[in-house]
């Protein structure tokens, strides 16, 4: 009937071809999954009626915001992620919290979570892997996982900022003729001109900046730094070079998608400790380093359009762990709270620009890891340890090696048996963890500690795992300064979903551009059924 050398017809047929295609493609599932580390239930519901929420608040309405529990017995960031991504608590996963024993190692040291290897179930990446589906994963992916690996071709972009990010080398802060800094072999000093500030390496002047101005700053041919000016103190946060894999298809294109560094870092433990910076200054580091982080994020929503894009923002979790006592004990005054509205302000900013960019039948996701508890002191556990000869103490600190048992410095809340050191003492299992929970006895009922308790089970590597009832933060780490209850310390933790609290629960949020097209019932509480609910919405017609 049609024939062949009819050109008309032939185009009128490719072209009708050409649109049930893009038909298709527009009608395929997509998600683009927000991770705001710490953003839990309670902290973002009162940060939604205070009205600085715009599109929170729609998401609310239009869509679905509860709550979620984290995954336990620990919910420090990497299980709890992991638990997200793949659906793998950290009996499964063998993530046990931000830091952890080097079970693979020296047991006493502490290794970081994102690191180790990993078990448990594929993470949601590896899922649309198998089936040639693409992602993008911004911050997202364990230093372990096999997706940086040969034989993975489904992604358009894998990028890790953090993995050349030194937290502890990063924060520098000089004064004006006295403070010096010590970089890459050459000194770094600021110098007050007029109504300017210079920074100087070795005689050559490399910046000036006018009080009050945030910039990038190049500190050698590889190395440039976040710089912030008071007129008298230049705080210097350094960026890293992000760690990416490109598709094929975008490798010409890296320049356009990849800023050369990331930034890092905030003023909020400075400002807390020290002080004298108003709340613009405080916050404007933090809406330099996120407005990188947002716009970045935005760009890859918006010209990728993967079938799955996960992209992670760490910003809430910063000011909670530094101000979360004073932002529960004070809400809505004070200034912790107007910090945390300005906070929320700007990531809801950037959310209301990702749902003006989504498709017709794309889902937007947003999850915390995890919530957060406050905390007010810190028991250091190792000194009560040490009187009972558990712990023993060496020239500089405890020495972990020659101890029977300790809470181990990862703080991740376990207690670890060094077996050698319990047969040569001869002491079982249940006399050693019988001898911790006297300690612990001793802690709630002298002073007042608060912390419960369970034993680890046959599978688990620890003797027991402790976590705190109200706001006691626990530490392994040596002080000689502190005293065995420290009230130094405060701010907030996430240790356990156990802490009996609403602040220490995380958060799922959902909203699609053409409503939520599921039942409502099947939408989880748990971040651990979070994976195969989305599998579901991608690929269940
Ligand atoms: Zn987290």
């Amino acid at each position: 009937m049609f024939s062949r050398c009819n050109p008309s017809i032939r185009n009128r047929r490719n072209t009708s071809k050409d649109r049930l295609l893009k038909q298709t493609k527009q009608q395929e599932r997509k998600i683009v999954w927000l991770i705001l580390d710490a953003a839990g239930y309670e902290i973002t519901t009162r940060c939604i009626q205070s009205g600085v929420c715009p599109s929170l608040s729609a998401i609310q309405t239009e869509g679905f915001l509860g709550s979620s529990r984290p995954p336990h017995p620990n919910c420090e960031t990497p299980p709890a992620l992991r638990a997200l991504f793949s659906g793998s608590e950290p009996a499964q996963s063998g993530i046990w919290g931000y830091q952890m024993p080097d079970y693979e190692g020296r047991l006493e040291r502490a290794v970081s979570g994102f690191g180790v290897r990993i078990s448990g179930a594929p993470a949601i990446w590896e899922e649309l892997e198998r089936i040639g589906r693409s992602y993008t994963l911004f911050n997202a992916a364990f230093r372990r996982d096999p997706v940086w690996g040969k034989g993975y071709a489904g992604f358009d972009l894998l990028l890790d900022g953090y993995r050349s990010y030194r937290p502890d080398s990063s924060w520098m802060r000089i004064d004006t003729g006295k403070e010096r800094l010590k970089f890459g072999g050459t000194t770094l000093r600021v110098e007050s001109e007029d109504d300017q500030v210079r920074l100087r390496r070795g005689r050559r002047s490399i910046a000036s900046l006018t009080p009050g101005e945030i910039r990038s700053v190049r500190l050698s041919p590889k190395v440039s730094a976040v710089s912030y000016s008071t007129g008298k103190t230049l705080f210097l946060s350094s960026s890293s070079r992000p760690h990416v894999r490109l598709s094929k298809d975008l490798q010409g294109r890296s320049e356009q998608i990849v800023p050369e560094s990331i930034f890092h870092g905030n003023l909020f433990r400075f400002s807390r400790n020290v002080g004298g910076l108003s709340i613009d200054e405080e916050m404007g580091f933090s809406e330099y380093v996120n407005t990188q982080m947002g716009e970045l994020a935005l760009n890859v929503v918006r010209k990728l359009r993967s079938t799955l894009t996960i992209l992670y923002f760490s910003l809430i979790d910063e000011l909670s762990h530094v101000y979360l006592d004073q932002i529960e004990g004070s809400w809505p005054e004070g200034r912790a709270a107007d910090l945390l509205r300005r906070c929320y302000g700007l990531i809801d900013s950037y959310i209301g620009k990702m749902m003006d960019s989504l498709e017709q039948n794309s889902l937007l996701v947003l999850s915390s890891d995890h919530g957060q508890v406050p905390y007010r002191r810190a028991l250091h556990l190792n000194d009560l340890l040490a009187e009972t000869g558990l712990v023993r103490r060496g020239k500089t600190g405890y020495d972990l090696r020659r101890s029977v048992a300790y809470y181990h410095p990862a703080n991740c809340g376990q207690v670890v048996m060094n077996p050698r050191q319990a047969n040569k003492a001869g002491l079982s299992r249940e006399r050693i963890g019988e001898r911790v929970l006297q300690c612990i006895e001793q802690a709630n009922g002298n002073l007042g500690a608060e912390i419960s308790y369970l034993w680890g089970g046959e599978n688990d590597p620890y003797l027991l795992f402790l976590y705190p009832r109200a706001d006691t933060h626990l530490t392994g780490r040596y002080d000689p300064e502190a005293d065995v209850l420290d009230a130094g310390l405060q701010g907030g933790q996430h240790l356990s979903p156990l802490c009996p609290t609403p602040w220490i629960q995380a958060m799922l949020g959902l909203w699609s551009p053409a409503g939520l097209a599921f039942d409502r019932q099947r939408i989880p509480d748990h971040n651990a059924d979070v994976k195969n609910f989305l599998l579901r919405y991608l690929f269940e017609t």
